[in-house]
């Protein structure tokens, strides 16, 4: 089961009835979050995503709506009985900001793996949790520098899936019924008769990667739609639905609804999540049919909006 929770929508304020933008991706009970501004982990609570799941943060740039809640997340952690460590990576400079912050939160239980991204070129490392077992999560993450006023990443997550286990297979190589389950977990086997089998000869060939791209905040640029291509899901920026801000968000360095929607259809995905709505863009809704003229699979969430990308035993 990978579950995508957005668990905020908003950007540059938390506002009452809207949360800052941060995306909780889980999946067998680990968690990976991206972003974590002012109330994130209130965002969080509110829509049951368990804090204590979370192995890694992943911080798109250091303006305080996207990482100004990283002490009060800490702490949670720490006390909801956190002990094993936790990857925070971002762009570079991470280090002395994180240091900064955890002035205000001393001895913490858990030890931080701070990880610098380059900030100019894209890079990319892999990341699994525990054992390496076939069907232990195996995420790629890949890194894009965005285009905004300070160094900022967009994030590329692609989720390896497990071959399917092929029980005809098993039942054709008398496989006694025992070894199924170790066998699909990636473990060879030695039968009572002395043959060895492994994983590969009982199921059937690779799956593609689930792909889930996150990108705020940035303007437009083509590259955005090269590496989201053909995501399963895209969450892209959006601040206003009116095109009239146009000249307004080139200069900040943000993106409109309707540039987000032409990148989804130029990277061809699956499904559009709109969110970092500007605190003056009261009612994003309204903008739906105009945006959908562009992209038609787009979703103008509010906060908690999620989405099963694969269902459970999937
Ligand atoms: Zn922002
Ligand atoms: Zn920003």
């Amino acid at each position: 089961m990978l579950d995508v929770i957005l668990a905020g929508t908003g950007g540059m304020m938390p506002l009452p009835n809207r949360f800052l933008t941060s995306l909780f991706v889980e999946i067998e009970g680990r968690a990976i979050l991206i972003d974590c501004g002012e109330g994130t982990q209130v965002a969080l609570k509110r829509v049951d995503c368990k804090l204590s799941r979370i192995k890694m943060l992943l911080i798109t740039h250091f303006h305080a709506d996207h990482i100004s809640g990283l002490p009060g997340l800490l702490l949670s952690l720490g006390n909801a009985g956190k002990t094993d460590s936790l990857i925070i990576a971002g762009p570079r400079g991470l280090r002395r900001i994180v240091e900064s912050l955890t002035v205000i939160c001393p001895g913490l239980p858990f030890a931080l793996d701070i990880r610098e991204l380059d900030t100019r070129e894209p890079s990319s490392f892999d990341w699994t949790d525990g054992e390496n077992h076939a069907n232990t999560p195996h995420f790629t993450i890949t890194s894009l520098p965005m285009r905004h006023r300070i160094p900022c990443l967009g994030y590329f997550l692609e989720l390896k899936r497990p071959p399917v286990f092929n029980p005809e297979k098993a039942k054709n190589l008398d496989i006694p019924l025992k070894f199924y389950r170790v066998l699909h977990s990636g473990t060879s086997v030695t039968l009572d008769d002395g043959r060895v089998i492994t994983t590969e000869m009982v199921t059937d060939g690779s799956r593609k990667p689930v792909k889930i791209s996150y990108c705020t905040d940035s303007a437009p640029f083509a590259s955005i739609a090269d590496f989201a291509y053909e995501s399963d899901l895209f969450v892209c920026e959006g601040m206003y639905a009116d095109d009239a801000m146009r000249d307004s968000m080139e200069d900040k360095r943000h993106m409109l609804f309707s540039d987000a929607a032409r990148l989804a259809k130029q990277a061809n995905v699956k499904e559009l999540w709109l969110t970092h709505f500007s605190p003056a863009e009261i009612n994003p809704k309204a903008g739906l049919q105009s945006v959908r003229r562009i992209f038609e699979n787009t979703v103008i969430p509010t906060d908690g909006y999620h989405k099963e990308l694969i269902k459970q035993g999937g």
